[in-house]
Order: structure tokens, then sequence, then C-alpha cells
């Protein structure tokens, strides 16, 4: 080959290459834009699906709401209520709220706050009845402090005021920081339990007991789930722990410390196997009717709704609900809740539901956490059978 055809030849070479790759680069720009153009419409299709699903969950307005926590419009601060029943006086009941970058306060069914207590950075709040303390059958309050990583303890007084009753500081033996809590009073032994977590799944449960004119506590056992769990609730005629593990589901365990440690993850309360609900799982709360039935109420928080369970058998899912805009504004990302089937009073005859508010709204200004609120009869009228009030 002379040098004129060698190079013709090399041109040639070139031009074909420059063309399949050319050919090439186009196939591939259209492969990737067409691929993106399906993930999109996939995805807005997904959205639509997802807001379907939203708009099918029936709403109930809140009929009061406490005032706010004493912390900033953006802050994270309220989190988890208890119901405190006044027995000898169901109007004045009262909500105990956890203000987690400050204290506690107690509202009246109104929403009034009548105490604050700057105690600690307090997280979760549970309530029990008849501690017999030095003869004296007292109402005592659970709390987990992420000051000290302890449980805080406190004596209800007759107008909702809190007395601290614990021994000393009962420091948890968790890793990092305590988080969520919840209490137990066993129907075998009567003794009072709490439970406690921290972020990696690992719960503790501790006996209190009372020492002199206080309260003291010791860790009888140690239970764990594989992920970051927080809500928590006992229900004490069953012996049961319900134990929110965030990203996964409710776990079922048996609350006696002798009991077996291994707990069963309740079908479809994940939102793999439900698509009404959606991570995280938080608060949860049991709702006690007769004969063993009621309800397991608990906070879907991502889509901002609440999943309701049967209390007994094999805790079927029933469907769920939203607290939705009335007098007062809806309630979204709930992380603590609380139910009860007492009738209180004139305000709250067959029961009461408190939620936290992530985004309290005050007209159309957000400000600082609180809770809200509802009538049960009000929730239980949106499914279909009706739920029942007692
Ligand atoms: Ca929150
Ligand atoms: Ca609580
Ligand atoms: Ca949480
Ligand atoms: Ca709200
Ligand atoms: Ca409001």
């Amino acid at each position: 080959m002379d040098t004129d055809t060698k190079n013709r030849k090399i041109t040639e070479e070139r031009k074909v290459s420059g063309k399949k790759l050319m050919t090439f680069l186009t196939i591939t720009i259209i492969t990737v834009l067409t691929a993106a153009v399906i993930m999109l419409v996939i995805k807005r299709s997904g959205i639509r699906e997802e807001q379907t699903i939203l708009n099918s969950i029936p709403g109930v307005a809140a009929q009061a709401e406490t005032l706010p926590v004493p912390q900033g419009a953006e802050d994270d601060a309220a989190d988890d209520p208890a119901i405190w029943i006044n027995y000898s006086n169901p109007d004045s009941s009262r909500i105990i709220g956890t203000d987690k970058k400050g204290g506690l306060a107690v509202y009246d069914l109104s929403g009034n706050q009548l105490f604050y207590y700057p105690d600690g950075l307090m997280n979760n709040a549970d309530v029990r009845y008849g501690f017999v303390l030095n003869g004296d059958t007292i109402d005592i309050m659970a709390v987990s402090n992420r000051t000290d990583n302890t449980i805080s303890l406190y004596r209800i007084n007759k107008t909702g005021s809190l007395d601290k009753i614990h021994k000393r500081q009962i420091i948890s033996e968790l890793e990092d920081e305590v988080y969520g809590l919840c209490m137990y009073k066993s129907p075998v032994s009567g003794l009072f339990y709490v439970f406690m977590n921290n972020k990696f799944g690992v719960i503790e449960q501790w006996e209190l007991f009372q020492d002199a004119d206080k309260i003291d506590g010791k860790i009888v056992r140690k239970l764990k789930v594989p992920t970051q769990v927080e809500g928590m609730t006992a229900d004490d005629e069953m012996a049961v722990l319900y134990v929110g593990e965030e990203d996964t589901g409710i776990w079922k365990f048996r609350a006696e410390p002798d009991a077996t440690a291994e707990g069963a993850l309740i079908p479809k309360s994940g939102e793999k196997d439900n698509e009404y609900i959606k991570y995280d799982i938080e608060g949860m709360a049991v709702f006690i009717l007769q004969d063993g039935t009621g309800y397991l109420v608990v906070s879907s928080q991502g889509n901002d709704t609440y999943a309701v369970f049967r209390r007994e058998g094999t805790n079927e899912y029933l469907g769920s609900f939203r607290i939705t805009d009335g007098t007062v504004d809806g309630v979204q990302i709930t992380d603590g809740l609380d139910v009860t089937s007492h009738p209180l009073g004139t305000l709250f005859p067959a029961g009461l539901m408190v939620a936290q508010d992530g985004t309290n709204m005050e007209g159309d200004k957000q400000a600082a956490q609180n809770f809200k609120l509802i009538k049960w009869e009000s929730i239980a009228s949106l499914f279909s059978p009706a739920l029942l009030l007692k």
C-alpha cells in the first residue's frame, strides 16, 4: 500500500469508528432518558397512589388543645402525653405532657396549663395507680429523663401536681441515652415495672420497690429488637408489652420478668405489609374494654395517621384515621399518644385520646408544639362497624 492509500484507509476507519461512537452515544442517551422518564412516571403514580390511600383514610377534628410547651416554634419539644384519671372526680383528670427540651407540663381537660416542672430533658411518660407506700396508696408516674439517663419517678397528687419520689438517681445501663418508656403493673404479683429503651433497640425492665418513704428500682430483665425503638405500652390485664420498632412494625412480648424474651411481630403493623402505615412507628396505647377486648392505637408518624388493631387475639388491623383541622388545627407527625376508655366527666364522657402535634398552628402561624385532645366517640364513629365505646 502506498502512503496515500494508507492515509485514506486510516481516515475511513476513523470515520467508521466515529460513526459507531456517535450511534453508541445516541443509543445510550436515549436509553438513559427513557429510563428517567419511566422512573418519573412510576414515582408520580406512586405519589398519586399514596395520596389516594391517604385521602381514603377518614379524619376527625380534635375538641381541644393544650397550651404549647415553653419552647420555640421550630423546636421538636413536646413529645409524649400521659392521661392521669382522677377516679374520684373525673372532670379533674389531667394530661401530663413531656417537653423533651425542658421538663413536664400538667394540663386540665380544656388544655390549660396548671403546673410546669423544669426537671430535665423528659422524653416519655407513663402513669400507674395504687402503689402502696408506707400504708398510703398513691398514683405514680415514671419518665425517661435524658439529662442524666435516669428514670424520674413522681407521686401524682389530687390536683395533678407532682412530687419527685425516686429514692436516688435511678441510672440506666443503656448505652448512649435513654429514649422510650412505659409502665406495667403485674396482674400476677401486683408489682410495678418500668420498661425503658435506647435507640439501639435494647429494652430494660425495672422493678420498682419501696425504700423508706421513697421508691427505688432494680433491673430484672433485658429485651432486644433489631433496630431503633421508642414507643411502647403495656397491657396490664393481658401481661403483654408492645414495642414499636420504628422502621419495622410492632413487637408483642410477654411482660412478666420471668417470661420468654422472644417477641413476635404483629401482622400488618409495618409499611411492608400495610399500605396505610408509613414509618416511623411511634407512640402507642391500649384502649381497654371489658372481657379482655379493646384496641391498640398506634402513631404512624410518616403519614400523619393512627393505626388501630384489636387488643385481643392476633391483634387484627382494623383501619386507620387522621386528626384533621376543625376549631383547633389538625395533627401532624405525632410522637407520643395516650388513650383511655374511662369516662372523663362532661368533656369526654366516652373516653379520650391525646396526641402530640408536631406542627401546631395558631391561625396561619406556626407555634410551639402541643397536645391535642380528641373524643373517643368521634374516633369510634369513623370505623365501620363503629369501634366500641365501652
Ligand atoms: Ca418529634
Ligand atoms: Ca406516654
Ligand atoms: Ca422516635
Ligand atoms: Ca397541627
Ligand atoms: Ca393550635
